[in-house]
């Protein structure tokens, strides 16, 4: 009795310890869709500083041409991002619309066009807790609308 105590005991702290494991790794996924109408579903978007890694999903859920109304996801500094969306507008779609080498970029998606999704991996244990980082769209006139706000809670 006491042998079948200690089991379920183990398989019960097992058992917990994946479920924390999932629940992180979850908080450390984000996910924002685009539309035709030159905007982004949120304006803010925040991961625990558990986080070392997030992964964000964009979603383009318009259906007006990619080289028209095509939709990426620029992090950078708060300070930072006027400058950055106006470089990377300038960049061309067939770099992203991300200034190449710009380390202002934190991190980026490529272009999406009508229905399609990508996402990027970055690293966030570098970025501070309660600081504000800003992400935008940098496709060209699209950043003063499409745009928001980044912490890390
Ligand atoms: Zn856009």
């Amino acid at each position: 009795m006491k042998h079948t105590l200690s089991i379920l005991l183990v398989t019960l702290a097992a058992f917990s310890t994946a479920c924390a494991a999932k629940t992180e790794a979850a908080e450390c996924k984000l996910e924002i869709t685009a539309s035709d109408k030159m905007k982004f579903n949120t304006a803010a978007l925040s991961v625990p500083s558990a986080c070392k890694e997030v992964t964000l999903t964009l979603k383009n859920e318009g259906k007006l041409p990619k080289n028209i109304m095509g939709h990426n996801w620029v992090l950078s500094a708060a300070a930072d991002a006027k400058e950055v969306a106006t470089a990377g507008a300038s960049a061309g779609l067939d770099k992203e619309y991300v200034p190449q080498g710009d380390k202002r970029v934190l991190a980026s998606t490529k272009v999406v066009g009508p229905g399609e999704s990508t996402s990027v991996t970055f690293d966030v244990s570098k970025l501070k807790a309660g600081e504000k980082y800003a992400y935008f769209c940098s496709f060209p006139g699209h950043s003063m609308v499409m745009k928001g706000i980044f912490t890390i809670k």
